[in-house]
């Protein structure tokens, strides 16, 4: 709107097409005025793109493991990769800060190769190491799992890395499949096929529909650690919690809770028939060399 949102047409459409990426972000086919925010949230974004560019280059992006548990025996079963961004002056970022950034921008795609390279490299290495686990699992975004060079990519990294695709697990947020089912069953077909165990993360979340679980080859459900959280006092995440372990053990698929912080968590899980767990109960995501330390202490 002339004169407030610019007195030049340069301005006015630049600031329109700030507007038009707001609407876009809604949903698109919607509309928007622009805000000065949006130049803000812009230059911001700019700015952390640059970083994140810089942090690649450097090299900063690292992976840190958190042990996945059989919390019946109390028995390391696997590692969730969890992505870490460490500068030279080791202040780290996490990816709640970062993730979306990258994949809006598409940098996760190569991020997301130098990951894989990475676990694929340390789960031979800690066969050799004979450190035990039975998979590590790691997350993969939709942008990835959409990119065509992907599979070709994973078939040539188990070749040269030697890793096993026994050894893996992909953890895939319950919404990529509701997002468009089609395409989810040919991309879980084809991780299927390369012998990759599925794992559907943020379970509980993305209200996909229960019939789907049957069709697809997922193995794993994880519990989204919002429901956990409140565990033992609110009854509808309770109750929610309990539905989900049900329906996993009736149609033989694991299951595992995330965000497990308490004891009262734990037995609660226990009790209603959950052995999966990953928590800062049990231990917050490691670095590699502390993960070899605590190995080699047992
Ligand atoms: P997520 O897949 O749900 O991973 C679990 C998150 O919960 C991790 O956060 C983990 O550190 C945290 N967590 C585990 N146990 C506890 C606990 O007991 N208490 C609390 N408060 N937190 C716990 P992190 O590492 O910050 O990762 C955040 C999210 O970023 C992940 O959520 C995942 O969606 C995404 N992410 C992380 N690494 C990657 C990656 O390599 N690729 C992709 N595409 N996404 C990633
Ligand atoms: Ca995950
Ligand atoms: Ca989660």
């Amino acid at each position: 709107i002339y004169p407030e949102n610019g007195k030049t047409h340069q301005e006015l459409l630049k600031n329109a097409d700030a507007a038009m990426y707001k609407a876009k972000e809604n949903g698109r086919n919607t509309y928007s005025f622009y805000t000065k925010t949006m130049t803000q949230k812009a230059h911001e974004r700019v700015m952390q793109e640059t970083k994140l560019r810089e942090s690649m280059k450097n090299n900063d992006f690292t992976v840190y493991y958190q042990p996945l548990m059989n919390i019946n025996t109390h028995e390391v079963i696997g590692y969730e990769a969890l992505l870490r961004c460490i500068d030279a002056d080791d202040s780290v970022m996490y990816p709640d800060n970062f993730i979306s950034i990258i994949e809006q921008t598409g940098l996760i795609i190569d991020i997301g190769k130098k990951i894989l390279e990475k676990v694929f490299l340390q789960a031979v290495s800690w066969k050799r190491m004979n450190i035990e686990y039975e998979k590590i699992s790691i997350n993969i975004s939709a942008k990835q799992l959409k990119d065509p060079e992907f599979f070709p990519f994973i078939e040539a990294l188990f070749q040269r890395t030697k890793c096993d695709p026994d050894w893996i697990e992909f953890e895939i947020i319950e919404s990529f499949i509701i997002d468009d089912i089609v395409e989810a069953i040919n991309v879980l077909e084809k991780i299927h096929t390369l012998g990759i165990n599925i794992s559907l993360d943020d379970f509980g979340t993305g209200y996909s529909s229960l019939s789907y679980l049957k069709k697809l080859p997922i193995s794993k459900l994880k519990i989204d650690k919002s429901f956990i959280d409140d565990i033992p006092f609110d009854e509808n995440d309770k109750i929610i919690t309990k539905t989900i372990i049900n329906l996993a053990n009736d149609m033989n698929i694991a299951v595992l809770a995330e965000g497990v912080e308490t004891i009262e968590q734990e037995k609660f899980l226990i009790e209603n028939g959950c052995s999966l767990a990953q928590g800062y109960l049990y231990d917050e995501p490691l670095s590699v060399d502390d993960i070899n330390k605590k190995w080699n202490a047992i």
